[in-house]
């Protein structure tokens, strides 16, 4: 499998550290607000990444934060009247609803900087006892330039950036290259006490120490959108590796933007829109198999009309499995003819197709191409006449593929309403004859499947839930 690795600029034949299994970490949201669609590319681009993982067999190890300490939920806090807390944690709430609606896997762990104090304190002080970091009136700084390996993601050199800084008058900093660690409270923000004095922690800080604390001091896969290259993840290489003494992460994969008619997405030029706006119009699965139409590393350009043809593309694999069920329902054991045979062989060879173009650095682009492909032979060669076995055996390999993409394309099957009469009335027969446990048994697989019964006066009613 080969992956784009950011440090070195190439694909690179992926290794995991430890055979069959995957440790990856992917910087989440800053909550404090309803995540925008630019924010659900990075969330589906590396789900899916996880999901073909899982599909080849690897335990992965997936871990995602939450922001929910920093200056804009302060601000939003501020604005409202309400605590910082609650700011987060109705934005934390709301993202896992999103996630959710987008068929985004929880992480294994989801942590929160919040929560993580203890072991940011930590990693700072190990920073300064090894003398990569220093404290000036309650605020810590990395020392940058101690650091060798600093721009090697970005390719930057530390005199170019040094040259193009503004020149930020900064008495507590000895070098303009370093970067906040600790930062002391202000009046009403939220703070913790700390060596240096109360304060909270500078947002690098954070995912270098759940990273270490999850997944281990060197990592498989490090992920988030381009924009975090620099200075997100060149500061946390400096972190943890000079915390650590160790390598940090393997790969870097990074997403490019998803743009707005050709526009950067912007509030204050109109073209802004969060996943729960989308969702008003359109199921969320079409938002991710639009996000999945392009290969990650591409910028990405979201429209109405690029919408809608991603949602007619969708009804054109679900429409071919929901025909494939009906021909199911048909169809009966067969001997497969020679036709029949090469039929199968041609499935075989585009799921084969959709496979290379994941080992190739996640082409989900050809890897839905693929899917057309089972999608169009099937249409034109299955019918009720043919193998029960071929039929099912093309519908599962949609399915499964569709899968591995997150993509749901198989609706679940309702019970049927005379199922659900036939099954109350053999519960009051059971009543009747006082067989309590097969009419409560009777109510439990009903509840299963969404269905509760309510008695009253005029007899027992159902309805769906
Ligand atoms: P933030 O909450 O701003 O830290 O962003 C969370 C994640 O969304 C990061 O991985 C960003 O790189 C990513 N992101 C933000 N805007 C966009 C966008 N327009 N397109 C793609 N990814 C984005
Ligand atoms: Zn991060």
């Amino acid at each position: 499998m080969k992956i784009f690795n950011t440090l070195n600029n190439r694909k690179e034949e992926f290794v995991p550290i430890e055979e069959g299994k995957v440790r990856m970490y992917v910087c989440g949201p800053t909550v404090y607000n309803y995540i925008h669609i630019g924010n659900a590319r990075p969330m589906i681009v590396f789900d899916t990444v996880r999901r073909y993982f899982e599909y080849k067999g690897y335990d992965v190890n997936f871990v995602s934060n939450f922001t929910d300490v920093d200056d804009k939920i302060i601000a939003k806090a501020n604005e409202e009247g309400v605590t910082a807390a609650e700011i987060a944690e109705r934005y934390t709430k709301a993202c896992q609803e999103d996630m959710a609606g987008m068929n985004v896997m929880p992480a294994t762990t989801h942590p929160k900087a919040t929560e993580e104090i203890d072991g940011m304190i930590e990693m700072i002080q190990n920073l300064i006892d090894k003398g990569y970091a220093y404290a000036k009136n309650g605020t810590v700084f990395f020392r940058t330039r101690q650091f060798k390996g600093y721009g090697k993601l970005s390719g930057k050199n530390l005199d170019d950036l040094e040259a193009g800084a503004r020149i930020a008058v900064d008495d507590e900093k000895e070098d303009s290259m370093d970067f906040v660690l600790w930062k002391p409270m202000k009046p009403g923000e939220p703070y913790w006490e700390s060596p240096w004095g109360n304060g909270r922690p500078g947002w690098h800080i954070e995912c270098s120490v759940m990273s270490n604390k999850y997944l281990g001091k060197e990592i498989d896969i490090h992920a988030g959108g381009e924009d975090l290259v620099f200075p997100h993840h060149e500061n946390e290489i400096a972190q943890s590796e000079a915390a650590n003494g160790t390598a940090f992460s393997r790969y870097w994969m990074h997403n490019a933007f998803l743009n707005i008619n050709n526009h950067k997405m912007s509030k204050s030029a109109g073209n802004f829109f969060t996943v729960k706006d989308i969702a008003e119009k359109y199921p969320l699965q079409v938002l991710r198999f639009f996000m999945l139409s392009a290969h990650y590393r591409s910028p990405l350009n979201f429209s109405d009309d690029l919408m809608e043809s991603a949602k007619a593309s969708l009804e054109r694999i679900t429409t071919s499995v929901f025909n494939m069920n009906h021909l199911l329902k048909n169809a009966s054991d067969k001997e497969y003819t020679d036709a029949d045979k090469e039929f199968a062989a041609q499935i075989e060879s585009f799921k084969a197709n959709f496979d290379a173009a994941m080992e190739d650095d996640f082409n989900t682009a050809d890897a839905i191409s693929s899917i057309f492909e089972i999608v169009r032979l099937a249409n034109s060669y299955l019918s009720s006449d043919k193998p029960l076995a071929l039929i099912n055996d093309v519908k599962q390999s949609v399915v499964s593929l569709c899968n591995v993409l997150g993509i749901i394309c198989e609706e679940e099957e309702e019970l049927p309403s005379e199922e659900i009469e036939k099954l109350i009335e053999e519960r009051n027969e059971a009543r009747k004859a006082r067989n309590f446990a097969r009419a409560d048994e009777i109510r439990d697989m009903l509840a299963n499947e969404g269905i509760v019964l309510e008695d009253t006066r005029e007899g027992v009613r159902w309805k769906r839930v």
